[in-house]
């Protein structure tokens, strides 16, 4: 459709002007169609820069902070990348596209598997996923040289820096009301942290609902 394609570009023109200047991250958002992730009354906003409701009370991230968040992963294409709170899937889709496979997990069972049924539409085969609570990372498959945490938390969940590989990078909102988008560096004797700006996320729940 020659209006989506628009709204593709325009979309991508506004990401460049805010400072996503990553090519590979730049055509990782080309190549994932966000409006597949977003409710139907949303469809028409899903080329818009904003975050839009999804199921279960959370938010598809807006275009700008998957953005942010994928390029300051600096991901490459032979890692392993963890991504703590599936979602929609949508930032699943988009590391998948640049990396050798996505381990992510969701605490809502429904949200998931609504996930994964678009992964298998789109034919994007490299996203492992499962139900649990993502602060405690996923240990059968780690080290990770990427994490991605999708939610809030109060503070960094200590298990995910365990599960990060020294010299690798993790990605994640911090804060309660007023939250900040940091990347952390694990060192060989501890992390480092940048802070890259404000953010507003849903929080990171401990524990699964009953579903
Ligand atoms: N990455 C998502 C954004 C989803 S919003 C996307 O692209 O659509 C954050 C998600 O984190 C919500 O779905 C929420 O249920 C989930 N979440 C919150 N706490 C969690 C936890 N402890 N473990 C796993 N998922 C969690």
């Amino acid at each position: 459709m020659a209006a989506t394609e628009a709204r593709i570009i325009r979309l991508l023109m506004e990401l460049r002007r805010q400072g996503i200047s990553d090519t590979r991250t730049l055509s990782a958002i080309e190549r994932v169609p966000r409006d597949r992730f977003v409710a139907d009354p949303f469809l028409d906003q899903a080329y818009e820069n904003r975050a839009l409701p999804i199921a279960c009370g959370q938010t598809v991230s807006q275009p700008l902070i998957v953005g942010m968040m994928t390029q300051a992963l600096e991901v490459t294409d032979r890692m392993k990348v963890l991504e703590v709170g599936t979602g929609s899937g949508y930032q699943a889709a988009v590391l998948a596209q640049l990396c050798r496979r996505v381990y992510t997990i969701e605490r809502h069972k429904s949200l998931l598997v609504a996930a994964e049924a678009r992964f298998r539409s789109l034919r994007i085969h490299n996203i492992t996923s499962k139900v649990g609570d993502g602060a405690r990372g996923w240990p059968e498959q780690a080290p990770f040289e990427r994490i991605i945490v999708t939610a809030a938390a109060h503070d960094i969940p200590p298990l995910l820096v365990e599960q990060l590989q020294v010299g690798g990078i993790m990605v994640l909102p911090l804060g309660d009301t007023e939250q900040d988008l940091v990347r952390v560096v694990r060192t060989g004797d501890g992390i480092d942290i940048q802070h890259l700006g404000g953010v507003r996320f849903v929080p990171l729940v401990e524990g699964v609902p009953e579903e």
